[in-house]
């Protein structure tokens, strides 16, 4: 008797239709294999080795194919082992980019210009202590010039090469971009071989992130000066501003900036304008109090807004008499429309403004003891113009022979400090859960 087996594309028949064979049902342990009885003979056949033959026949008759694809996957091998760019692609956006990878003694560095462009960025270096801060989705990281190590927070992270400087301009090592997708921003930085997906949307949960802190006059300009121990405005607000930075820096997550960090002479407009220029989020001027009527003591914390009191007129002069020290090309703007109108900018921050103020003012008196003198509004020029919440803080006074000479005591400076520095983490604890 003669059958007729069709075969199937592969040159396999089908072993039921053809022949008059009994298959032994497949057990659990025996998946693999198919036993089958014909002519009262047993053949086992291995269902892997089947499917391997095929695989093998396929292949034989495709030859040309799998030639092609060996070579497409040789070539995108090569192409990402020696990749010498990363694409750059951003979440939320049609933008695209790219970060060019240098090899500088056979080691991978990006050019660090190419990163602020990239992740939108910010730059100091600081050539006297030989820093560089790259403030990148609102945090910092300061490398150091020849040097592997990276700080961020407050951990040093070893980046396995030193940093180069090279005609002007700073490489960082590859591995940078590494701890920025697994260890410092896993939420904003992503790398997939040759290729990252930025989220640039994801730093903006972080409200209140730069504090400009701007100890009142310097230099030339001395402020109110003690009656009985001579002590100057200018040397106790610094203390105060630099010990709340300290205290800022060390417990929240903010970057502080000081207007002024020694005893130099800087102009009212400028203060404000390196606020506006760092883009700060806070504005916060501290000074100490002075008054004819030497009786007067306390503490009084002020915004921006026209003087309503004769005394508050009365600090509003003593504060803005520091311009005469400023040429008088520098005074001029004060006057000018163009400042006046910037107070129209300061009051889009009004409420905010006030809140702090009032935060600031319950926290001097409760840490300080002193007399509350309560919130205030006067027309400050180093207020005028700020792009952001502002307040000035008079922390005592210094004609008052009493606070003359508890402003002069470390622990007073220091509670100023503190007291200042908790009523911003609560302004910043309020701003941020709103956001
Ligand atoms: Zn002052």
């Amino acid at each position: 008797m003669k059958h007729t087996c069709p075969e199937n594309k592969s040159g396999h028949i089908r072993l039921g239709a053809c022949l008059p064979i009994h298959r032994e049902p497949r057990r659990a342990e025996s998946e693999r294999s198919m036993k089958i009885i014909y002519n009262l003979k047993r053949f086992n056949f291995n269902i892997n080795i089947v499917r391997v033959s095929s695989c093998c026949s396929w292949l034989k008759r495709d030859f040309q194919m799998k030639k092609i694809i060996i070579i497409i996957i040789l070539l995108s091998l090569t192409f990402s082992l020696f990749a010498n760019e990363y694409t750059i692609s951003y979440v939320n956006s049609s933008r695209k980019d790219h970060l060019q990878i240098y090899q500088l003694q056979n080691r991978s560095y990006i050019d660090i210009y190419d990163l602020i462009r990239v992740f939108e960025a910010k730059l100091d270096i600081n050539p006297n202590l030989q820093t560089i801060d790259f403030t990148i989705f609102n945090k910092k990281c300061r490398f150091f010039f020849d040097n592997k190590w990276v700080k961020f927070g407050k951990k040093n992270y070893n980046l396995y090469d030193n940093i180069k400087i090279q005609d002007g301009n700073f490489y960082i090592p590859k591995y940078f971009l590494n701890l920025c997708a697994n260890k410092f921003f896993p939420d904003c930085v992503v790398i997939n071989n040759n290729r990252i997906i930025v989220n640039l949307t994801a730093m903006e949960q972080y409200l209140i992130k730069r504090i400009v802190i701007d100890p009142g006059h310097g230099g030339k300009d001395p402020g109110a000066v003690g009656r009985i121990l001579k002590l100057k405005e200018k040397d106790i607000v610094l203390n105060i501003a630099k010990e709340t930075k300290q205290l800022l820096e060390n417990n929240l997550d903010v970057e502080i900036l000081l207007t002024r960090e020694d005893d130099r002479f800087v102009s009212l407009g400028d203060r404000t304008e390196f606020a506006n220029n760092h883009q700060a989020d806070l504005f916060v001027s501290i000074h100490c109090n002075a008054s004819r009527n030497t009786r007067a003591n306390g503490t009084e914390v002020y915004y921006l807004s026209p003087a309503k009191t004769t005394e508050a007129r009365a600090v509003e002069a003593l504060e803005n008499d520091a311009i005469r020290f400023e040429d008088p090309e520098s005074i001029k703007r004060y006057t000018d429309l163009d400042f006046i109108l910037y107070d129209m900018r300061q009051s889009e921050y009004l409420i905010e403004s006030i809140d702090l103020t009032e935060m600031c003012q319950k926290s001097l008196v409760k840490e300080l003891g002193t007399n509350d003198k309560g919130v205030k509004h006067a027309n400050f020029y180093v207020l005028r113009g700020a792009f952001m919440p502002a307040i000035l803080v008079e922390v005592a006074f210094l004609s008052n022979k009493w606070e003359e000479q508890r402003l002069k005591s470390n622990w007073f400076q220091n509670q100023a400090a503190k007291a200042i520095y908790e009523s911003i983490k609560q302004f910043k604890e309020k701003y941020d859960k709103m956001n």
